[in-house]
């Protein structure tokens, strides 16, 4: 079981999280191709990651001559096909729809190589049902980046339950290799992370509902006791309401009532207290929405 070989990386998706993972892939020193079937997103992406070579220059991270080199890895195309062509490992960061990802796995099975690594950053559906879209569905494992990916350290490495060894080792040898640390956890529901941070976000919902303690004290109890870097209530508004119901909502479903959601949380969403990209959630934010 010899490893794969790693010299080229294909994204899918260039939004949020793909642009991030083109510019670690890039900055990895990975020949990264990354696709989105939307122009507009590309060169949205490609501003990104130029943005983020600015200021790792400016703050010394990386020398001119290197920044430049990173930006000239990164190769953008509407041309699924050629993106993973001759793509040794494909990472897809498209939105977390099952009937999207599924079509697009089964569109790059044939058009990547035989040899190719899958990993998909998908928050929460089921890998193993992605799987299922691959001619090898254990070519295909988990790889959850956390927003912004150039900041945060961790990768959750997912095992679906036909992913082999040999996937769970390349998508480990590319985190690291982009300076990530990594754990490995079973296909589950909210794997670690969103799990615990679900669970810690609906208790403060409770908490205020009960009249515990004001948001802002809440907020104040887990920064300066717990040593939490973002109170939960400043967390949510970043996350947004409506996404973390979505979440709770799948938890619920998947792993039983101490996932039920807060009714006040229910109550915010109804209302359209989103969080910051509406102008308000928990708090109030005066400057106009999304930052
Ligand atoms: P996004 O909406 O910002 O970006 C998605 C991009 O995919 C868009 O540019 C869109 O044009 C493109 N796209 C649309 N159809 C496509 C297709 N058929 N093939 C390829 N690309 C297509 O979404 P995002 O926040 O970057 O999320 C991407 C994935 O990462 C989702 O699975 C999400 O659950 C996961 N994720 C998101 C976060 C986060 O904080 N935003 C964190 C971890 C994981």
């Amino acid at each position: 079981m010899g490893h794969v070989r790693i010299a080229r990386i294909a994204v899918l998706g260039a939004g949020t999280m793909g642009h991030g993972i083109a510019h670690a892939s890039a900055a990895a020193g990975f020949a990264t191709s990354v696709y989105d079937p939307s122009g507009e997103a590309l060169a949205k992406a490609s501003a990104a990651i130029t943005h983020i070579v600015t200021r790792a220059v400016e703050r010394k991270g990386v020398t001119e001559p290197e920044g430049r080199e990173i930006v000239s890895r990164v190769n953008a195309t509407t041309d699924l096909a050629r993106a993973v062509s001759e793509a040794d490992f494909v990472i897809e960061a498209a939105p977390e729809r099952i009937d999207l990802k599924l079509s697009l796995l089964a569109a790059i099975d044939l058009a990547a190589p035989a040899h190719a690594r899958f990993a998909t950053n998908t928050s929460a559906l089921s890998i193993t049902e992605m799987a299922t879209a691959l001619t090898r569905p254990s070519r295909l494992g988990g790889m959850h980046f956390f927003n912004p990916v150039h900041r945060m350290r961790l990768v959750e490495v997912v095992r679906a339950l036909d992913t082999d060894e040999e996937t769970v080792a390349a998508i480990e040898h590319v985190a690291h290799r982009m300076g990530k640390d990594t754990v490995v956890v079973r296909d589950s529901a909210g794997f670690v992370t969103s799990r615990v941070n679900a669970l810690i976000g609906n208790e403060a919902f409770y908490m205020l509902q009960e009249g515990v303690a004001s948001a802002r004290d809440i907020d104040k109890a887990l920064k300066l006791g717990l040593n939490h870097p973002m109170g939960p209530f400043e967390l949510v508004d970043l996350v947004g309401l409506d996404t973390r119901l979505a979440v709770l909502e799948h938890l619920h479903k998947h792993l039983g009532e101490k996932y039920r959601p807060c009714p006040l949380l229910a109550e915010h969403v109804r209302a359209g207290r989103l969080g910051r990209k509406a102008g308000r959630g928990v708090y109030e934010y005066r400057a106009t929405p999304a930052e």
